[in-house]
């Protein structure tokens, strides 16, 4: 299937590994330029030396935090009009509900709510104005079922949720269109730590946590973030014009409900 995107340029958000890094790649196997985030200016060099050997785009970098005003400014002065805009960033830590502050909360909504909102804010009406416009964010499949230990991030990222679902209707008109894709358990360094917490936890190694993990999953295995990538891909597609305010949930079948 031809996606259609060819030539368009994106921003992706917290892009130099895991799943920014793979919707990235998708985007560039499909002939779009890329302007990449992250924080760490050598890992996402590295990254964006890769993306263009690899598939012969162009890849603009800016190292900085998406989640503060200045990051932000500065992604926005590189890529002031993308046609695609991918929101992601670090997901807030885990812990118990009794120790966490009014600041761990504030944190955790400017990462995983208010950032994704600023940059929707900023982009979305010169997406408007061009007739074409794809957004999507970077959430988790805690928002439809909520893990107990990282009830900052189940807080926080319904929050998005709910305010994206009224503004994709307000914007499609335009053939702009907002989604959320919600990850389950994808092998990136991220789930590792995931896994050395919950091992430290309950005294066990994170290898059994790992086989614990993967056995509780009806497809068996955790998602490659090529899989994630690739949703991420079709969703920004011309082919995705009539999908809105979806929340796709990618974990190998493990949240349970009929619909
Ligand atoms: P990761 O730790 O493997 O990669 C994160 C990337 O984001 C890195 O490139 C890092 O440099 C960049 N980054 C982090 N915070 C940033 C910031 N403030 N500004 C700019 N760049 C930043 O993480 P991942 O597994 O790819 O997860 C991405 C998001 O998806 C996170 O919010 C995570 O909580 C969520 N998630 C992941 C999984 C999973 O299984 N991997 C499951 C559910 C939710």
């Amino acid at each position: 299937m031809n996606l259609g995107i060819a030539g368009r340029r994106a921003l992706v958000c917290a892009a130099s590994r895991g799943l920014g890094r793979a919707c990235a790649e998708a985007l560039a196997a499909e002939g779009v330029s890329l302007t990449i985030v992250a924080r760490r200016s050598e890992a996402l060099e590295t990254a964006a030396a890769e993306l263009r050997t690899r598939y012969g785009v162009e890849v603009q970098t800016v190292a900085c935090d998406i989640t503060t005003a200045e990051g932000r400014e500065l992604a926005l002065k590189a890529c002031a009009k993308p046609d695609i805009l991918v929101n992601n960033a670090g997901g807030p830590p885990p812990g118990d509900f009794r120790n966490w502050s009014r600041e761990d909360w504030i944190a955790a909504l400017d990462a995983n709510m208010l950032a994704p909102i600023e940059m929707i804010k900023a982009t979305i009406d010169p997406m408007m104005d061009n007739g074409f416009g794809r957004i999507v964010n970077i959430t988790s499949a805690a928002v439809k079922a909520p893990i107990q230990a990282l009830g900052l991030s189940n807080g926080a990222r319904a929050g998005l949720t709910g305010f994206v679902a009224g503004l994709a209707r307000q914007v499609v008109h335009r053939n702009v269109t907002i989604n959320n894709l919600l990850p389950g358990p994808f092998e990136t360094d991220r789930l590792h730590s995931n896994f050395e917490a919950a091992a430290e936890r309950s005294g066990k190694s994170i290898e059994e946590v790992r086989e614990e993990r993967m056995k509780t999953n009806p497809a068996g295995r955790f998602g490659n973030p090529e899989e994630f990538g690739e949703a991420c891909a079709f969703f920004c597609s011309v082919r995705a014009g009539y999908i809105t305010g979806q929340n796709l949930v990618l974990d190998g079948g493990s949240y349970p409900g009929t619909l």
